[in-house]
């Protein structure tokens, strides 16, 4: 009897959330529409020093924007719960431990401070980073001891010394690794946290999925995985890698060329459905040329082989083409409840008012002295003379956008007094007058002399517009004589 299809996603709460984990997203939930199988969504939170407290509820408003709800997960339960791996910390140590006592891994004694110097030795030797396999041959009695008497140490799996693993990927047939390749990985971490290798692995098999669907940058981890399921005697699972979502110099889609936020999408009102459906056809083509179509269409003739895995580029002008044709297919009324639902609203208002009720007399006023708080991309042109600091040379000036960006990312909030603080410690440790990065910052987001406090008016018009900005205003900037 073949086993009822159960796919998933598994995202790690690190940051904004990425379009990336929708693109896979939505190759995983059109796969269980079209086999009437079910999709879920399981949170990879394992690793405690990356993760962040924002980053998962923002994961599933920006899935649940995009239309790609899911059938269980740590929101809406399930019969495999719980969904979230920080809440399952007890079932990996003994996972873990059966793959000791099989032999399959081993308990490792070796400190931070020699997988250091191991670390350091072999880029001198100029050997590929990895463990030595110094504990794997201790005695196990002795190792069971040391265990026992509390002394720190790790889970390594015992990957075969020599052979090869091979798996089948459904788009790209057999994928072979040398062994020897492969190191030992650490499953269980010193501090009893698995690794998301582990627990990976063990909740895949826990949680019945019978088809991983991931991205191809995964793909350097599956041997390990499979090495896993062969040590457990569990059944592998169907392992589809999607291709890379690229900029259009064909490196891997990066926040430094493309926003890569679905927030900065939603602010910069993009149309959910023309996301999608322009991640629909990256990689994946609807046939006839068919370029616009919906979620419940595509999972209607949805196929495997009409992936191709050339690599696909996210391209700016395709999904702004996709976009404009979904507004004018919508009516009057229906615009006027995007509009209200995107920033005409009471609640964006009532944050705009605030900082330009002093600059209205009437209230036809407010248009033009709030503009820049509706706006997407500015245009520099007109002010391009004005975009300096001191007299620092433009590549200079650029290149301190670029890395004050850097310092703002590294904040967990996007808030007028903790963006004031980053931009003060930085003008101090670059040695610039604040007067003059302040009105940099200024020109490039509101494309204005004057305007509301600027801090205060940074948090309104938000990070991910903001990040555009001075994203775009350092590229224009570079590019000036
Ligand atoms: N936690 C991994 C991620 O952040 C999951 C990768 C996978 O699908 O196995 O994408």
């Amino acid at each position: 009897m073949t086993k009822p299809t159960r796919v998933r996603i598994a995202p790690s709460p690190t940051g904004d959330p990425h379009v990336g984990t929708a693109y896979i997203a939505l190759f995983n939930y059109v796969f269980a529409k079209k086999v009437g199988g079910k999709f879920v969504l399981r949170i990879e939170d394992t690793d405690r020093t990356r993760a962040r407290a924002d980053s998962e509820a923002m994961i599933f408003d920006a899935l649940k924007w995009c239309g790609l709800t899911w059938d269980e997960g740590p929101d809406v339960g399930g019969p495999f719960g719980p969904y979230r791996q920080s809440e399952r910390f007890d079932i990996y140590g003994k996972y873990a431990e059966e793959l000791v006592e099989k032999k399959k891994a081993y308990r490792c004694f070796c400190t931070t401070e020699r997988l250091a110097a191991l670390r350091v030795q072999r880029r001198q030797q100029k050997l590929p980073p990895g463990y030595d396999r110094r504990c794997r041959t201790l005695d196990p009695e002795e190792s069971a001891k040391r265990a026992a008497e509390g002394e720190a140490h790790t889970v390594r799996l015992a990957t075969p010394l020599e052979g090869v693993t091979v798996y089948e990927d459904k788009l790209r047939g057999p994928v072979e690794f040398q062994n020897t390749q492969v190191d030992d990985q650490v499953l269980l971490k010193s501090d009893g946290f698995p690794t998301y290798h582990l627990a990976n692995v063990v909740d895949d098999h826990l949680m019945e999925i019978t088809h991983v669907i991931r991205a191809e940058e995964w793909i350097s981890s599956t041997p390990k995985h499979v090495l896993l399921y062969q040590s457990f005697g569990w059944d592998q699972p169907e392992w589809i890698h999607m291709p890379l979502l690229r900029n259009s110099d064909k490196s891997k889609i990066s926040k430094r060329k493309n926003p890569v936020s679905i927030n900065y999408y939603k602010d910069a009102g993009v149309l959910p459905e023309a996301l999608v459906n322009f991640l629909a056809n990256m990689g994946w083509s609807y046939g006839d040329d068919r370029e616009k179509f919906t979620v419940p269409e595509m999972a209607e003739v949805f196929s495997w082989d009409k992936v191709s895995l050339g690599a696909p580029v996210f391209n700016g002008e395709k999904l702004q083409w996709l976009n404009e044709k979904y507004i004018h297919e919508k009516s009057y009324e229906e615009i006027v409840d995007l509009l209200m639902g995107w920033r005409f609203n009471r609640d964006h208002l009532l944050k705009v008012l605030p900082l330009v009720r002093e600059r209205i007399k009437r209230l036809d006023d407010f248009i033009p002295a709030a503009a820049f708080f509706f706006d997407g991309d500015l245009d520099y042109k007109g002010i391009a003379e004005k975009l300096k600091i001191g007299d620092l040379k433009k590549t200079q000036v650029a290149k301190l956008v670029k890395e004050l960006l850097e310092n703002y990312e590294a904040l967990p909030d996007w808030e007028a007094e903790a963006l004031q603080q980053a931009s003060r410690d930085f003008c101090e440790a670059k040695e610039v007058k604040t007067k003059h990065l302040f009105m940099l910052l200024r020109l490039l987001v509101t494309g204005r002399k004057a305007s509301p406090p600027l801090f205060e008016t940074m948090e309104v018009v938000g990070k991910e517009l903001c990040r555009r900005r001075l994203r775009q205003g350092a590229e224009f900037i570079s590019k000036q004589k």
